[in-house]
């Protein structure tokens, strides 16, 4: 039986944390606030922006939403962002993804000003990341991290394999995990012999977007398995990328889904919003 890594639990703290910080910086007349652009109908997008908001009132963050139908255009979006990068009560702004098909999301995440990309996809943002000099870091790895940190391993000299390699996921996760001194390999659709790499990590982190994908015999004994997948059933229920069953019998520690690395990603996002609330309350955002 592996010990389970729950973010549920850990995000709790880290939440109960930022709130007393906020409170700090309030009295220190730096106002934390988070605009959140949602635009098309996607129901699992309406359930992720209902809890940043929900997350935003428990640490006293103060939230603007926007909603925009599914034909909404691009210059529509860009003249919001524009106007939510001058405006002074927003330290952070978050779009999110997926945006309807018509829209270039590059171009949208391109014109956040990068001091108030709480979700550390500006180029800018990716840029630093790479280089391990950063202020933001994207919410989803920065959690993962947080959660390895619960479990027994260190991450210098450790096998590290990442399954998937998108840049709201995968690669970030593989270059903070490279930071933190591990060997770090990413895979992906084409990789060959998949369980022969997955079998020899000492930390497994799975973001592929399939239910159950990694099964119990894919992983080595005593690994820290990290399920990043959120994938909802035809009977509604939500599972990983990771099937648990036969993976705890053989991981020494686990994330459960729910309540493993997303619960930990919303707390991150707080976090960046107030690290954006620093940054802006002293150098300005347009400095
Ligand atoms: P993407 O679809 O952008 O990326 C999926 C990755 O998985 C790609 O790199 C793809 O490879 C790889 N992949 C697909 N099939 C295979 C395969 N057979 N073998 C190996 N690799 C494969 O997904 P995201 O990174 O955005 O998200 C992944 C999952 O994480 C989803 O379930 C998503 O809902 C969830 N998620 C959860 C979050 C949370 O807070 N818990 C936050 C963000 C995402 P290739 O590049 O070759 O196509």
């Amino acid at each position: 039986m592996s010990k389970i890594l729950s973010g549920k639990e850990v995000s709790g703290r880290i939440k109960s944390e930022l709130k007393e910080q906020t409170e700090i910086l309030k009295k220190n007349n730096i106002f934390p606030g988070l605009a959140v652009i949602l635009a098309g109908d996607d129901p699992a997008s309406r359930v992720y922006v209902n809890n940043k908001k929900k997350a935003c009132e428990e640490i006293g963050i103060y939230s603007e939403e926007y909603t925009f139908s599914s034909d909404v255009t691009e210059d529509e979006i860009l003249d919001l962002i524009d106007e939510l990068n001058k405006k002074d009560s927003i330290s952070g702004i978050l779009v999110q993804l997926p945006l309807p098909k018509h829209i270039d999301e590059k171009k949208i995440i391109n014109s956040i000003n990068p001091k108030k990309d709480v979700d550390a996809f500006h180029p800018v943002n990716v840029g630093k990341i790479m280089t391990g000099n950063y202020d933001f870091v994207p919410c989803t790895p920065a959690g993962i991290m947080e959660l390895i940190k619960e479990s027994d391993i260190d991450i210098t000299g450790a096998n590290c394999v990442v399954v998937g390699r998108s840049n709201i996921v995968g690669k970030p996760m593989a270059m903070l995990l490279l930071h933190q001194n591990g060997t770090v390999t990413i895979c992906h659709s084409k990789t060959k012999e998949l369980k022969e790499v997955t079998k020899k990590a000492d930390i497994l982190v799975v973001a592929v977007g399939i239910p159950n994908f990694v099964t119990g015999d894919m992983i080595k004994p005593g690994a820290v398995v990290i399920d990043v997948g959120i994938n909802r059933m035809p009977d509604k229920k939500l599972v990983g990328d990771v099937e648990f069953e036969t993976a705890e019998k053989v991981a020494g520690a686990i994330t459960p889904v729910p309540g493993g690395v997303g619960p930990m990603t919303i707390a991150m996002l707080m976090k960046n919003t107030l690290k954006a609330a620093e940054i802006n309350a002293k150098k300005g955002v347009n400095r």
